[in-house]
């Protein structure tokens, strides 16, 4: 029996939790569920959208099954999604993109897994505002240390690159790369114009490369050759290492090449603890409609029982829900040709067709 904090979110996420929790336990795994809400419901009686006791349980159980949760646009909270990888360190944001028969899509045998740094980079928000005195000063010690000319009227974000984390995500994609049978990870960097960053990205990569020589294949590619190729012949990459930024928009091209949001899974995992949770966020507009696809959020929990080891329950349930998609009856709006198409199911009874698959 497996211990695990299930946070139902809001929006579409409770719908779409109770359809995963159901096919989990159609797999035969037995899950005592924590269920504890977090987000924008929860503020007025904890004074926070992820109260500690949340926090406190997945640092103890390790592990977390998540739905979406809204960040409402100029209400001064911290999104829950950023706070919780910051407060768990969840270092490593995992996503499988694989072609799905019965997924309208331009592409087939897409089978591309992109291993995302989630710590620093561009996105670790050290930013200085246009005309602001701390951009002024800025401005003028990079004049002095580098005889480099910034335009005064600029703002200014920093990227920074670390040597550890950068170690340390390498070596969690070499690791993913062997433990799931992979043959190769691909580094993608622009280090021909950030030396010292990318470059070092890049340089890290390659140690760790060597440790693995002879077991998992390595090769690097510059960020803006690797989205063309990845519009070109998507078939032929494997693992994919990268920093922060490059990784979101390369997960989102990724996403495309597979028919977009509805079945896209995601994983944010760090050394104590790892958050499962789909790659979309909270439709609100669908709120309590029955409408919304639940496999992305399905899809996740196949990687949550992978990571504790349940690889024959996963297994399961993937081949039933790719089989339920490649059918193409019991599925949503979303997978049908037209979104107005009247067989389209809901989010219950595609998830009834996907348990009464699992054997
Ligand atoms: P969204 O992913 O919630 O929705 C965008 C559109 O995609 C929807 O209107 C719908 O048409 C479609 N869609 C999304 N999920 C679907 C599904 N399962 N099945 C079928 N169609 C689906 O993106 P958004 O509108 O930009 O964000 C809404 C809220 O969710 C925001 O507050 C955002 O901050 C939050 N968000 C949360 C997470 C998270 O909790 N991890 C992730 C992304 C966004």
């Amino acid at each position: 029996m497996y211990k695990i904090t299930l946070i139902p979110g809001d929006g579409v996420g409770p719908e779409i939790t109770e359809a995963t929790r159901r096919c989990i336990e159609a797999t035969g795994v037995e899950i005592d569920w924590e269920i504890l809400d977090a987000g924008e419901n929860v503020i007025e009686k904890y004074k926070t959208p992820l109260p500690k006791h949340v926090l406190e349980s997945i640092k103890k159980n390790k592990i977390a099954l998540k739905g979406p949760i809204t960040t409402p646009v100029g209400k001064g909270f911290r999104s829950v999604n950023v706070a919780l990888r910051k407060e768990l360190n969840l270092y490593a944001c995992l996503r499988p993109y694989k072609s799905y028969r019965g997924v309208r899509s331009k592409y087939e045998n897409v089978d591309i897994v992109v291993v995302r740094e989630n710590t620093e980079d561009l996105y670790a928000g050290i930013e200085f505002k246009k005309d602001s005195k701390e951009a002024r000063e800025l401005i003028n010690v990079i004049k002095k240390l580098k005889a480099a000319e910034i335009r005064e009227d600029s703002g200014i974000s920093i990227k920074p690159i670390s040597e550890s984390a950068s170690r340390r995500i390498v070596k969690f994609a070499f690791e993913y790369a062997l433990k799931n049978k992979r043959k190769k990870v691909t580094c993608v960097h622009k280090a021909n114009i950030m030396k010292y960053s990318d470059g070092l990205f890049l340089d890290t990569a390659r140690e760790v490369a060597k440790e693995y020589e002879g077991r998992i294949a390595f090769e690097d590619r510059i960020v803006d050759n690797m989205a063309m190729q990845l519009v070109q012949k998507p078939e032929i990459y494997d693992v994919l290492v990268l920093p922060n930024l490059y990784g979101d928009i390369i997960s989102d091209l990724c996403a495309g090449l597979v028919g977009g949001l509805g079945v896209a899974p995601g994983a944010n995992i760090g050394d104590r603890a790892a958050v499962f949770e789909a790659t979309h966020g909270s439709a609100p507009k669908y709120k309590g409609m029955n409408k919304v696809n639940p496999c992305g959020m399905i899809l996740s929990s196949v990687l949550m029982l992978r990571h504790i080891g349940e690889d024959s329950a996963a297994k399961k349930l993937e081949d039933a829900v790719a089989s339920v998609i490649a059918e193409g009856k019991s599925v949503t709006y979303d997978l049908k040709p037209t979104p107005n198409d009247p067989t389209a199911v809901g989010t219950k009874e595609m998830a009834d067709a996907i348990v009464k698959k699992i054997k």
